[in-house]
């Protein structure tokens, strides 16, 4: 069997997207499963668009979701360089090499020529293609076009009336007529490849042996089909995983909220969760089993059970998933992750002041609450901002007994505190007052929170201390005796 060796090859026109990170890790998942390698090649020909920022992004983004490559821009390897821009002299001499076999030739049309020609076929209702007006220049003609300073664009000859056939490892066979396609420019007048001829010269001597790339690249097959051919090239096994459309099975866009690893990884979502995520979007395991590690997914991962049909982003879904593993993840390890956030909420003061005791009784009180660790800004509010009271904590205030076990709470307040402590007291204020546990649970976290639901009393109350817990009794009692008055 051959050896497996993949590639991921990000244009750096923007950030890591979901789509492309998703691409990226079928990618990893096929190599390791196959124990083969994986090359990170940055394809940056378009010139206009790419920056170097987005380059170092992508780098990160890839890192940080637990990808890795041994061959690449970042790390090296025997196929240096593995950016494009840097390869110019190799796709050159292969588009000479097209010239000398008569398979491709110099263009020297202009926009606005192309452009007439492009109208006028439209007009007509014809299938918009390059004429080939500049296939028989003469050799002298070329010569002189060249010598005045004109700079030729090169283009592939199409083959006329060829089938070109892919077995596609997700979407089986597909088959491509070559009288679809006109004479396609390979090298741009600017002397930078295209990226159809690019992309395949750089497969080639790369040593790839798999493309798994976006299923919208199927469009761009034939043209590299043909490039192989031309160039006696062996051909890489291909597989074009579906589209990832929004939860209106649209195509995934900005509409749909996030779409950036970038974004997700500010938002606090987990590398693991996310990992686990895209996994599962477009391909599944044999089983039930959603929650999965990193070495379980790459140890099931097989193209023939990627679907071929869309896979659609719900965001439930990964909110559900990255519970799970903030819940999975040790205390120490959760504190270090939401610290940064807390220090970037309203309540940094307060949280710098608080004790280690306390922090890790704050974060075991929210942490069946968080979706991702930027919500711990939301939680933190009902530890520290002002007392204020929704309308469900207010009719339970208006209660009638709920005064009595206010008082008996402020006189009876133990002088020590701690989970235990305080769940040994709230038992006592049921059995001395002869209540039922709601009617104690519901009269103290109204009126020390201000809401019916929230973190477990007991947290709140040691975190607040006597101090607090009794100056929002005060507040809540006084309230209420002014409903009385
Ligand atoms: N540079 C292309 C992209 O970012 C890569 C396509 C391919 O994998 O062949 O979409």
């Amino acid at each position: 069997m051959k050896k497996v060796k993949v590639r991921f090859a990000p244009s750096p026109t923007g950030p890591l997207h979901i789509g492309g990170a998703r691409s990226a890790l079928f990618n990893h998942l096929f190599a390791v499963h196959q124990d083969g390698e994986m090359v990170l090649r940055i394809e940056d020909t378009d010139l206009d668009r790419s920056r170097r920022e987005y380059e170092e992004e992508i780098i990160d983004s890839l890192k940080w979701l637990g990808i890795n490559w041994t061959e690449g821009v970042d790390v090296g390897g025997e196929n240096e360089p593995y950016r494009q821009t840097e390869r110019r002299v190799i796709y050159e001499d292969y588009a000479n090499k097209l010239i000398e076999s008569g398979q491709a030739y110099y263009c020297f049309c202009t926009e606005e020529e192309l452009e007439a020609e492009r109208q006028a076929l439209l007009a007509e209702g014809q299938i918009v293609r390059y004429s080939g007006k500049c296939r028989h220049l003469e050799q002298e003609e070329i010569a002189q076009k060249i010598e005045s300073g004109i700079k030729p664009a090169i283009r592939f000859k199409v083959p006329a009336n060829k089938i070109y056939v892919v077995n596609d490892l997700v979407r089986g066979r597909i088959s491509f007529e070559s009288d679809n396609e006109g004479d396609f420019i390979i090298i741009k007048s600017d002397g930078l490849p295209t990226y159809n001829f690019a992309v395949v010269i750089d497969d080639v001597l790369m040593g790839i042996s798999h493309v798994i790339r976006a299923e919208e690249h199927l469009s761009n097959t034939p043209r590299q089909l043909m490039i192989y051919d031309a160039l006696n090239f062996k051909r890489p096994d291909f597989a074009h995983i579906s589209l990832i459309l929004g939860s209106d099975r649209q195509k995934m866009s900005k509409r749909h909220g996030a779409t950036s690893l970038i974004q997700y990884r500010e938002m606090g979502y987990l590398p693991e969760a996310l990992f686990n995520f895209l996994a599962l979007m477009g391909w599944s395991p044999e089983g039930e089993k959603e929650v999965l590690s990193g070495e379980e997914i790459s140890g099931a991962f097989t193209l023939d059970r990627v679907a071929k049909s869309p896979a659609v982003f719900d965001l439930n879904k990964l909110n559900w998933l990255n519970q799970q593993y903030i819940k999975k993840l040790e205390l120490e390890e959760l504190k270090n992750l939401l610290v940064p956030y807390m220090r970037d909420s309203d309540f940094a003061e307060e949280i710098e002041k608080l004790d280690e005791i306390k922090l890790y009784m704050l974060i075991k009180a929210v942490r069946d609450h968080l979706i991702c660790l930027a919500d711990i800004k939301k939680e933190l509010r009902v530890f520290f901002a002002d007392l204020q009271y929704e309308e469900e904590a207010l009719e339970v205030l208006r209660e009638p007994g709920v005064l009595e076990v206010l008082q008996y709470f402020t006189n009876n307040f133990p002088p020590e505190l701690n989970v235990e402590i305080i769940n040994e007291f709230i038992k006592k204020i049921r059995k001395e007052l002869k209540l039922k546990p709601r009617n104690v649970f519901m009269p103290l976290r109204c009126s020390l929170s201000g809401k019916t639901h929230g973190p477990e009393l007991p947290y709140l109350i040691s975190i607040w201390g006597q101090g607090e817990c009794l100056r929002r009794i005060r507040q809540s009692m006084d309230l209420i005796m002014e409903g009385k008055e």
